[in-house]
């Protein structure tokens, strides 16, 4: 049942819903892409879904409980429609496995991270087991009666077949498989994996054992992958990797290194910025930094994760640099790029970290002056090395030191922003506001959120704002015109008026 994109003779309506990092949004449009070309349906509104596929996340212990916080309510649901299948995709499958089909049988299939490929039939096999079974009544026999017809292909030897729907384990999935296929729902922005998995083994992390150890993605994939892009009219593209700094060792000798494979992008016309995360401080390089300042196209934002002050909690860690190595580096980096912004990523509550190692955080925290920090509170993670720690500061504490952070970052952020009002900045225009439908919102080089009014065929375009006021977390500003342009259209016309 490879493909049965030609068997499929009425609609199989699947929902996915997507936790944690970039990593997953692309893992997700990947597989919407994917489930498209095999002739799914792919709905926004869990409600309306016959199947529900969870893209899961396991770095902290409050993004799996939100998982199966909502896969126990849908759950309960299914005693109006008994046929939805729910499904679990990701770190999480990877790791828990064949425990989540245990217990309260909520998820019917469990797909690992290098199992994606698999999702389509696991699909078709949990639906063809779950509409066999189910009572028909009047919430659900429009459902049924669809899904016997689509499903009529598959019914005898998906019944015929026993055993558990579970797929993990870490045989890497080949690159440029199914990259190809992802469904972005916004065509001028892009995120591109150029490896997997990661061998860094921090004490805390879950990812080496989720993920795997480091892959890289051949370049001339990664290249021929940014030129289709660029030609269907993506102007935005950030490379993901857990470490990009990492990129190219593991591949034969002679394969570009993540600096070469970054000015190989940069020649690429039509793709106007380039951003890529993680950064890790240990292998930072100084040609990778060169080029930086070099090329207009590399944003000026870095993600570069510290994770703590303290010297000894970073060693406790398992991370590969001290503070002063972080320093030295940010230094560099500011010398080259004066107007770089930077981001962060900080633990508070490691094992052992006591208020001294904290106060070590929040002086390095506003010596580095942060545009932006990740904050997290530990959570033990089972299987890593630091789970064989005690995991000691108590929970109200991990709280108090986390708001005491958050207010700090808080002002540094509002600085950021405040030092822009009065500027004009290029701006890439994402979409409506959330809060205002009326207004849109964009983006600088910086990842300012910036929010004007304007017209909607403004979005997906690069437009030069004037920058009036910052609030902690959004600039406001006015739309001046279209980059290149000497004013917006409108304006053109009516000033001719
Ligand atoms: S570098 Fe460390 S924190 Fe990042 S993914 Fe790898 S092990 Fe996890």
């Amino acid at each position: 049942m490879a493909d049965f994109s030609a068997n499929l003779l009425a609609p199989i309506k699947v929902c996915l819903l997507t936790y944690g990092c970039q990593m997953n949004i692309l893992d997700s449009q990947v597989l919407s892409g994917n489930l498209t070309r095999q002739g799914f349906t792919i709905v926004e509104d869990e409600s309306e879904a016959d199947a529900v596929i969870f893209i899961t996340c396991s770095v902290r212990d409050l993004a799996e409980r939100k998982v199966l916080g909502k896969a126990g309510k849908l759950n309960v649901k299914r005693r109006r429609r008994p046929e939805v299948v729910l499904g679990v995709t990701g770190c999480m499958a990877e790791l828990k496995g064949e425990e989540l089909l245990e217990g309260k049988n909520v998820f019917d299939f469990v797909a690992g991270t290098h199992k994606r490929h698999l999702i389509p039939e696991m699909i078709l096999r949990a639906l063809c087991r779950r509409v066999a079974a189910a009572e028909v009544t009047a919430a659900n026999a429009e459902h049924i009666e669809r899904l016997g017809k689509a499903l009529a292909p598959y019914m005898e030897e998906c019944l015929a077949s026993e055993g558990s729907l579970l797929a993990v384990g870490k045989d890497p999935m080949s690159f440029g498989l199914d990259e190809l296929e992802a469904m972005r729902p916004r065509p001028w922005q892009a995120f591109v994996e150029i490896m997997r998995g990661c061998s860094n083994f921090c004490s805390y992390c879950v990812v080496p054992y989720a993920r795997g150890p480091e892959v890289s993605r051949p370049a001339e994939s990664i290249l021929s992958e940014l030129r289709a892009l660029a030609v269907s009219g993506c102007v935005e593209v950030t490379l993901l990797g857990q470490n990009v700094n990492s990129y190219g060792k593991d591949l034969p000798a002679g394969s570009m290194s993540f600096p070469e494979l970054l000015k190989e992008a940069a020649k690429i016309e039509g793709i106007k910025w380039l951003r890529f995360v993680t950064s890790n401080p240990q292998d930072i390089s100084d040609e990778l930094i060169s080029l930086m300042a070099s090329e207009k196209k590399i944003c000026r934002y870095l993600h570069f994760p510290l994770q703590s002050g303290s010297n000894r909690i970073l060693k406790m860690m398992n991370r590969k640099y001290t503070l002063e190595g972080y320093l030295e580096k940010v230094a560099k980096l500011r010398a080259a790029m004066p107007d770089l912004w930077l981001a962060g990523d900080l633990i508070v509550g490691f094992p052992g970290e006591t208020l001294e190692d904290f106060g070590e955080t929040l002086r390095a925290v506003e010596k580095i002056d942060y545009a932006n920090n990740f904050l997290f509170k530990y959570s033990e993670r089972p299987g890593t090395a630091a789970a064989r720690l005690k995991d000691d500061v108590p929970l109200e504490e991990k709280k108090r030191r986390h708001a005491e952070l958050m207010a700090l970052q808080g002002r540094l952020t509002h600085e950021h922003l405040k030092s822009l009002v009065g500027t004009i900045q290029e701006v890439l225009v994402e979409g409506r506001s959330k809060r205002n439908r009326d207004v849109l919102q964009g983006r600088t080089t910086h990842y300012a959120n910036v929010v004007f009014e304007g017209d909607p065929s403004l979005i997906g375009k690069f437009v030069q704002v004037r920058m009036e006021s910052a609030t902690p977390l959004t600039l406001y500003g006015s739309c001046e015109r279209l980059t290149g342009e000497e004013k917006l259209t409108d304006e053109k016309e009516t000033s001719g008026i």
